[in-house]
């Protein structure tokens, strides 16, 4: 029988534990998020991670630009954050409206309050094996894994998709944990036959229930990280998860899997950043 891995249960433990840590800390650490223009989906996400600060104890303060902003703004904005003592985290809500320059953006917020761990420093550290600001959304994927088997050495894992918010940061965890790594992308050749001999199997490419039950070792660990509006209106990931039940040994559903450890990992991210 698969193990439906609950993101939703294991992301609640964890903002358990963070909340008594952070009771116990007597400056609270504060998260400041900088949302740009009226994109309703980062909205969303932007009032979930406040709601989320909030109820752990974290501080959270909000700036907000209009969608007609210039970098400059942007920039302005984050060197403020960067200077204030009173800001731990900092954390740039993308996408940015097309006109803007996100990725020298991203590049500008120092590296011990890069929450996102998009800084080049802390991607740098985390290629190189120091300790750094890890992606939130890899590193609670690792959890999520950990959470079935907790020795991942010598096994045979498979990561769809190369960006550098999750794939390369997802393989590089994988590889401190002394996986045997694959990463496929557009490009990969037999891409069925490559995922078949996971042993654990990562898919981040937002295409709707792209990974087919045949792809799928029997008993791999599935995590989906994709996350696709159906014509229903409803979401779904990018593995078909009602094919892969019976097969997979474990897999996370599309909601309720990887999202909710997303943020669990950007708080614990802040707590992080405010002990630094
Ligand atoms: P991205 O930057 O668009 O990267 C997508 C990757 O998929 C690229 O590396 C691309 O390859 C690869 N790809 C595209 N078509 C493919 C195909 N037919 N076969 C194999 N690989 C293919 O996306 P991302 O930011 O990593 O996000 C991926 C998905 O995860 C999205 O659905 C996003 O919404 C979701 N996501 C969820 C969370 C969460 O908290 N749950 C967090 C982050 C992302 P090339 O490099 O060759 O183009």
């Amino acid at each position: 029988m698969t193990q439906i891995i609950d993101g939703k249960a294991i992301a609640k433990a964890l903002k358990e534990e963070l909340a008594d840590i952070v009771s116990k800390m007597a400056q609270k650490p504060a998260l400041a998020v900088i949302l740009v223009g009226e994109d309703p989906a980062s909205k969303v996400y932007v009032r979930n991670k406040i709601k989320a600060c909030e109820k752990t104890g974290i501080q959270s303060i909000e700036r907000r630009l209009p969608e007609d902003t210039t970098n400059e703004a942007i920039e302005t904005t984050i060197n403020a954050l960067n200077n204030d003592d009173s800001v731990d985290g900092i954390l740039l809500q993308l996408p940015l409206p097309a006109h803007l320059d996100s990725d020298r953006l991203v590049q500008l917020i120092s590296p011990e309050k890069d929450v996102d761990g998009l800084n080049l420093i802390n991607a740098g550290a985390l290629v190189a094996g120091i300790e750094g600001m890890v992606p939130c959304t890899p590193q609670g994927s690792i959890l999520l894994i950990k959470s079935v088997v907790k020795d991942l050495s010598g096994m045979e894992a498979v990561v769809i998709g190369r960006s550098l918010l999750f794939g390369k940061p997802m393989a590089q965890l994988l590889l401190q944990e002394n996986c045997t790594v694959t990463m496929a992308h557009s490009r990969t050749k037999n891409l069925e036959e490559v995922c078949s001999r996971a042993d654990i199997l990562i898919a981040a490419v937002g295409c709707e229930k792209m990974v087919k039950a045949s792809w799928i070792k029997k008993d791999a660990i599935v995590i989906d990280v994709g996350i696709n509006r159906m014509e229903n209106g409803k979401l779904c990931g990018d593995v078909d998860y009602d094919a892969a039940l019976g097969i997979a040994g474990a897999i996370t559903p599309v909601p309720g899997g990887v999202g909710p450890m997303t943020i669990a990992c950007l708080l614990a991210n802040t707590i992080k950043a405010a002990k630094l």
